[in-house]
């Protein structure tokens, strides 16, 4: 295995601070050097991502002062990714009294992330979580309350308390408009400029650090430099390396992959996020996968026939023919276990032939109970907009019917390496949201991504940036410096060669190509033997692109297949990473299942011994060896055990 990879020497993070892990973001909030509010309207920051990570930081830094330049591709900031977020985000609240505290959520992800995240990162995320909710409230956020006014909340997989904070099945859509109304906000008031449908497609380094961006105009096709003091990342996921996947269909990976290319260093780039409950694929003609939230295994019970090839319809199977599986082989969490256990389940059910629907690639999530319980009009007001977007998806009425599921890529834990501070390996650089590897370790539960993009953006970021700023204004450049110039010339050539390619394949065939390869290989279940026939199979598709792929038009206007080439290209590289990643960690851990290491029962199973470090990935050039640097993990407070949701 050598060969494909080499190891570096160790990583450490020097920003997190020791002692208790209580008071550790206090004190590292209190040993950062400040800028003076003065000082703040000298220094430029910009952020890539107007999501819920992005928008908020913008919003955050120009409310603190700073000079910020906001960057999309979307013709809006409110179109980010974020706004698809439907189950809710978490928060240690306590508002039920059912035993919720800052050390459970802190102990809950930490399990949660099957014990390859940091302590310090995780109990930080549980602490602002609970400011957070005060925040988005402020700015009028619509969560759901109880008859007696209080917030409502919702449980959610792998948590026996009830702290999942909603706004019906919109969670992300109404958070993103708080953000965005914090966002433009500051756009009026002259502080934040805003950079509709503009795409980053390279990060400028001078003097090893990040200094700006290179920018094509999605309109005009205009190729530009930005400069600035630092540079924020917030530009998502990249589930989309699978084509098919719950992200919407902008999402990709090319803004981090180019700082990846740039010296960052790329952490735990095989965690991906399976979800359970996904509308199952139809056909050949599909491009992306649709979400049922998750929020409907509270209510919802997932069964199959107990006998294989069982073709007869739902209501034709009597109740002592199914086999409500999660709650047979899980019954202290039963619906409601991890997305990665629900996901294994799901998939080895239908491995015995007892899937249901179309090709035996589903399972039924039934409401039928909760109907008979809650009535239809209760069972309405929680989830009347999931069952409609079903039905319209399906034709088929989950009132009357169970709906049909099946786990899809939905959330991708790996990124660009940071620090506490949430600084990448390039100084200067700072990675938010989706797009760092930070807080979920491998299995990451759900509604714990909305908390750290806001925690992230709202809190996080607009302190610790400060720490690196206090050195700035940095030395004033211009667009003919020569490393500005040569990043620039570099970007414009990249985009020539792949227009000059002029081959006879779309690059679509080829991206639906690679999704298939790394479903097959690097999806619920990976293997040896599959992970190095994927890591040939990616590396010759990938040549067959550069000599085939066919972009039509040119670089002058608006070019979606142009954009889209780009975007393939990066991903041919990140999913080679995946792979290599994969392939290395000889253990199961969560979000990542080695078939070769599950217990007897089935379940996966950790090597604590070898592997309980972040992998953190450095780029050496296309197609050669990258070098691992590992950064220990050390649990003072929650300590390793085997999972168990039983
Ligand atoms: C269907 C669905 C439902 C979900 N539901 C939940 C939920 O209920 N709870 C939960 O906690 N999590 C949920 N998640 C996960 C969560 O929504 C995401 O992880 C989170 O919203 C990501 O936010 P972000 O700000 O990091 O990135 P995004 O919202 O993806 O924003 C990325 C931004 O970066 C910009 N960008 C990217 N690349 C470039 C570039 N090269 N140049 C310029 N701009 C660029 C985009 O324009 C966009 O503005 C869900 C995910 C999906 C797919």
């Amino acid at each position: 295995m050598t060969e494909l990879f080499s190891v570096g020497d160790p990583i450490a993070d020097t920003k997190a601070p020791d002692g208790p892990v209580e008071t550790r973001w206090d004190r590292r909030r209190f040993s950062a050097k400040l800028v003076n509010p003065a000082n703040k309207r000298k220094l430029s920051v910009i952020v890539v991502g107007t999501g819920l990570a992005g928008g908020s930081a913008a919003a955050t830094l120009g409310e603190l002062g700073y000079r910020v330049r906001s960057y999309c591709y979307q013709d809006s900031p409110r179109r980010a990714h974020s706004i698809a977020a439907q189950g809710g985000i978490n928060a240690a609240k306590n508002y039920r009294n059912d035993g919720d505290s800052v050390h459970r959520l802190f102990y809950d992800t930490v399990k949660g992330g099957d014990f390859r995240s940091r302590e310090s990162n995780v109990h930080r995320l549980a602490q602002v979580s609970v400011e957070i909710i005060d925040q988005c409230v402020a700015q009028g956020v619509p969560f759901a309350r109880e008859y007696g006014g209080l917030l409502d909340t919702r449980s959610f997989g792998g948590a026996q308390v009830s702290r999942t904070f909603y706004a019906r099945g919109q969670t992300g859509q109404q958070l993103l408009l708080g953000a965005y109304q914090a966002l433009e906000r500051q756009v009026a008031a002259g502080t934040v400029e805003m950079f509709t449908r503009h795409e980053m497609l390279e990060l400028i380094v001078v003097d090893g650090r990040a200094r700006g961006i290179v920018v094509r105009d999605m309109v005009t096709g205009e190729i530009s430099t930005d400069l600035a003091d630092a540079v924020v990342l917030a530009s998502g996921g990249y589930g989309n390396v699978f084509f098919l996947s719950t992200n919407a269909k902008g999402c990709n990976v090319t803004a981090t992959w180019r700082a990846h290319r740039k010296g960052a260093l790329f952490a735990n780039p095989c965690y991906t996020q399976i979800h359970p409950t996904c509308i199952p694929v139809s056909g050949d003609h599909q491009s992306k996968l649709t979400l049922m939230s998750e929020s409907l295994r509270n209510d919802g019970r997932v069964w199959v026939p107990k006998k294989a090839g069982d073709d007869r319809a739902a209501a034709d199977i009597p109740e002592d023919e199914r086999d409500y599986y999660l709650e047979r082989i899980y019954p202290a969490f039963g619906n409601l276990v991890p997305r990665d256990i629900a996901s294994r389940a799901a998939k080895n059910v239908c491995d015995e032939g007892r899937g249901v629907g179309p090709g035996g690639l589903g399972v039924y999530l039934d409401f039928a109970d909760a109907i008979g319980r809650l009535g239809r009009k209760a069972v309405e007001a929680k989830y009347g907009n999931l069952f409609e977007m079903y039905e319209r998806i399906t034709g088929e009425d989950p009132y009357e019917v169970p709906m049909r599921i099946y786990p899809a890529v939905h959330y991708t834990m790996g990124g660009l390496w940071v620090d506490y501070d949430l600084q990448a390996t390039i100084p200067g650089l700072f990675v938010i949201g989706e797009a760092n590897f930070s807080d979920h370790g491998a299995n990451r539960l759900g509604a714990s991504a909305l908390m750290q993009g806001l925690a992230d953006g709202y809190f996080v970021l607009p302190n610790t940036i400060g720490d690196y700023l206090a050195a700035g204004p940095f030395e004033k450049l211009t667009a003919d410096h020569p490393d500005v110039a040569r990043t620039r010339t570099d970007v414009e050539d990249r985009i020539a060669k792949l227009l000059a390619v002029d081959g006879d394949r779309t690059v679509d065939s080829f991206h639906r190509e690679l999704g298939r390869i790394m479903w097959e290989y690097c999806g619920m279940e990976r293997t040896d033997a599959g992970l190095r026939k994927a890591i040939d199979l990616i590396r010759g598709l990938r040549n067959e692109f550069w000599q085939r792929v066919r972009v039509p038009g040119d670089g002058e206007g608006l070019n979606q297949s142009l954009e889209r080439a780009g975007r393939v290209a990066d991903f041919f590289e990140l999913a080679e990473l995946m792979c290599i990643d994969a392939l290395h960690r000889t253990e199961s851990c969560g979000g990542h299942f080695r078939a070769e290491s599950q217990t007897p029962e089935g379940e996966a199973e950790r090597d604590d011994e070898n592997f309980s470090y972040v992998a953190a990935w450095e780029f050496t050039g296309t197609g050669d060896a990258p070098v691992l640097h590992k950064e220990d993990l050390i649990f003072e407070y929650v300590h390793p055990t085997q999972r168990s949701y039983k």
